[in-house]
Formats: C-alpha cells, structure tokens, sequence
C-alpha cells in the first residue's frame, strides 16, 4: 500500500488529506499536526469584537479518522525531505510521498514587544486579554499596526478596523477612540492593486479610520505605550492590535527545502518541490499568491491530484493562481476580492460591492470546510 505524510492540519493540510482520500482509496493518508484543532482565520475577529465566541467554529481534527485519515498529534522537529520522512516529538514516521503545509509564523521579535496593551491581532491565545481590554476601551487611541510583509490574510487589517468600529459604536464609545490602521506598503494592497486598496481607504476615511500608508514600525514600547516608526514618528496608543509579520516556520527554515527567506519555493502550478515527491502548499511557501486559506486549499487540492496520478498513472492537475478572499465590511457587509495572482504583467484582481449577501456566503464558507472536514456546524 502506498502513503503519504502531510505536514500541517490547517486549510492545505486537510484539504490536501480529504481530496487523496477521495482519489486513492486503498492510500495511506497520515496528517500530522501540533493543533489538534481547526478553525477559519476570521472566527479569531468574531470573537474579539462579540460576534461569536471561538470555540463555536472550531472542530477537532480527530474527526478526520472517520474518513479514513489518520492523524498523529505532535509537533514536527525535522524534516528530511529526500527520504519523506519527519522527525517529531512522538518519533519518527516517514511516508512514500511528503506534502508539506505548515502555514506561517510570528517573528520572535515582534512576539517579544506585544505585551502590555500591546497584542498579536492574529493570536487565539491573546483573545482573553484583548477582549478585556477591548471593553474597557472608553477613550483613547487605538492602533491597528502591520508590522511587516508579507502577512497573512491581506484585507484582515482592514477587516479588523471595520469590525472594531462597529464594535465601539455599539458600545457608544466610537467618538471617544480614534482608530488608526497603519502599513508599511504604500496602499492597502498592494497584490490587489490601486483600484481596490483606494476603494478600502476611501471606505475607512467613510468611518473615520485614519489610514497611515508607508509606516514601517521600528519599536513598540508597551512600558510607554509608544510606537516608533522608521521615520522617526512616535504614535501613543492607548490600546494597539497588530497584524504580525508571517515567517516561515522554523522547522521549515531549517531544512533542505528552504529556499530565499526560509520559505520552500515549489514549482507553482505543480506544487512539486526539488525533491522526488515532495510538495509544498500554503503559507509555508513563497508567494504569489498571498497568504490566505483559500489559496492553501487550491495549491492542496492539485498536489493531492499529482500525487494520485504518480500512484495510479492517472491526469495530473496545475495550480492556476485564482482564488478570491473574503473582505468584511461595517453592518454585517461582506465583499469578494477575486482574481488571478498569477497573472502578467500583474495580478488581475476586481472587487465587487460589499452586500449581506456575500456576508451571508463568508458564513456557508466556513460552514462548508467546517462541515466537509471535519463533521462540525458552527453554532
Ligand atoms: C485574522 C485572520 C483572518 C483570515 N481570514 C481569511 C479569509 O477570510 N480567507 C482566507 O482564505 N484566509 C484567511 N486567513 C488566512 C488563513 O488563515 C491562512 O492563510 C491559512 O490558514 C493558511 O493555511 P495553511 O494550511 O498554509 O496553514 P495553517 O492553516 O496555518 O496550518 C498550519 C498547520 O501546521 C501545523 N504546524 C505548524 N508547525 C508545526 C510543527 N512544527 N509540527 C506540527 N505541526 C505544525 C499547525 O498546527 C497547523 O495545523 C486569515 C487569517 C487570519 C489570521
């Protein structure tokens, strides 16, 4: 019987996991992961600002053995990709074929500064206490910072700024706090062009969410509750919320499948690696595309297909570089950013009209993956 190992059980992971096991059926699928559970990026938001609590979009990865899917819950310490094999805190275990989807860290550095009132945006374990905080937000600044490219989730700033506005007017503070997004590219997304990032800054300048372009943080102070910015700048806050920096894993860096920046640089429309059946899917890989759930699905999905057709002989599949993200506007308002990121001479990306009705789709998304994975309905 032949077996594949794949590495991570976030978007890439369990999707590449649910299309083998739908391809190959006398295959061995292991999933190997440190979390043993999944939920979408944007639940993390929900929660932050009282939509819904976490927990109830959140499903645990031992469902996957009722598809056939084993899963190993451990950390990884090593990978060596020429003999598909992995070392990890419960041993070794080593497969016919590798697909690596380890998705993207936070830098050690910025983790240090966040602290305080100063808080990783991204982090499920910084929930708690930016939700106190959040309450007891009544004046004041608050910061929403980007500290450095590439990041994961492009709109999920901007999303953030719209969903905490919604917050602060609800609770009767809005025009108490004033609320700052602050990057350091010279528009809103720049992957998605000029169109679309002056559509989202003209949005914010609506709400009254400060924008400041070109703001590359230098240090955050949280004794001081400062921000230093490269130019010199210094911004108080009284509450800061940053969108981490993505780096590769460490795990990956470290290994014979790091390419420039740490990343693994897989050939993009194939996903296949330098090394004999290896791949490489989502955010653990270099961009384009951005770093977002859904490319990590798509770039699964068609390594899952390549191995099949070297198991079987079968049609092999190419990863075409179009997707779309999920941009959640104020009042329950929601817009899609689709496009192709592997277009030329840039990427070709439009986006339509925020309306309920693609707020009401970002929620059937969820559900879906949530569903068709791993057997759970968010309540
Ligand atoms: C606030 C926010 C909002 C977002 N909104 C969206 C959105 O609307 N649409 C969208 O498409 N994307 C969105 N994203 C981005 C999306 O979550 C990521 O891009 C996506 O999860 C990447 O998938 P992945 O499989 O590459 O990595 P991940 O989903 O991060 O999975 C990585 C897996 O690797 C495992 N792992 C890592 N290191 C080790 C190790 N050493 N040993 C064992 N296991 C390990 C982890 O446990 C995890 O299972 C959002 C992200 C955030 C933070």
């Amino acid at each position: 019987m032949t077996s594949t190992l794949i590495l991570g059980g976030g978007f890439g992971g369990l999707a590449a996991a649910h299309e083998l096991r739908a391809r190959l059926p006398e295959h061995e699928v292991t999933v190997v992961a440190a979390e043993d559970h999944f939920y979408n990026g944007f639940a993390k938001t929900w929660d932050l600002v009282g939509a819904r609590p976490l927990e109830q979009g959140t499903a645990s990865l031992s469902a996957l053995h009722r598809h056939g899917i084993r899963f190993v819950h451990t950390r990884i310490t090593a990978i060596d990709p020429a003999h598909c094999r992995v070392e990890t805190e419960a041993g070794p275990l080593s497969a016919d074929f590798l697909v690596i989807a380890l998705g993207a860290n936070t830098p050690p550095e910025q983790t240090a500064q966040l602290r305080g009132s100063a808080h990783d945006l991204y982090s499920a374990d910084a929930l708690p206490a930016m939700r106190t905080d959040l309450a007891r937000l009544d004046s004041g600044t608050l910061v929403v910072p980007v500290l450095g490219t590439p990041y994961k989730c492009p709109p999920a700033p901007y999303e953030a700024a719209f969903l905490l506005d919604d917050y602060l007017r609800g609770r009767g503070v809005r025009d108490q706090v004033q609320l700052l997004v602050t990057t350091p590219q010279p528009m809103t997304m720049p992957g998605a062009g000029s169109e679309v990032s002056t559509f989202v800054a003209d949005a914010l300048t609506d709400r009254g969410i400060q924008l400041r372009t070109e703001q590359s943080v230098q240090t955050i102070d949280p004794d001081a509750r400062t921000v230093l910015f490269a130019d010199g700048d210094r911004l108080p806050y009284t509450l800061l919320l940053a969108v981490p920096q993505a780096v590769a894993p460490q795990v990956v860096a470290d290994s014979p499948l790091a390419g420039e920046g740490g990343w693994i640089h897989p050939d993009r429309e194939t996903r296949r690696t330098d090394f004999d059946r290896v791949y490489a899917v989502g955010d653990c890989t270099a961009s384009p595309p951005p770093k977002a759930g859904i490319f990590a699905e798509g770039m699964a999905r068609v390594a899952a297909r390549n191995i099949a057709a070297e198991v079987d002989g079968g049609q092999g599949d190419r990863f075409d570089g179009t997707g779309y993200c999920f941009l959640e506007f104020p009042e329950q308002r929601a817009a899609t950013l689709e496009g192709n990121f592997f277009a030329e001479p840039k990427p070709d990306v439009r986006m339509a009209e925020p309306d309920t009705d693609t707020f009401t789709r970002k929620h059937a998304f969820e559900a879906e993956r949530l569903r068709n994975w791993l057997d759970a309905t968010p309540t």
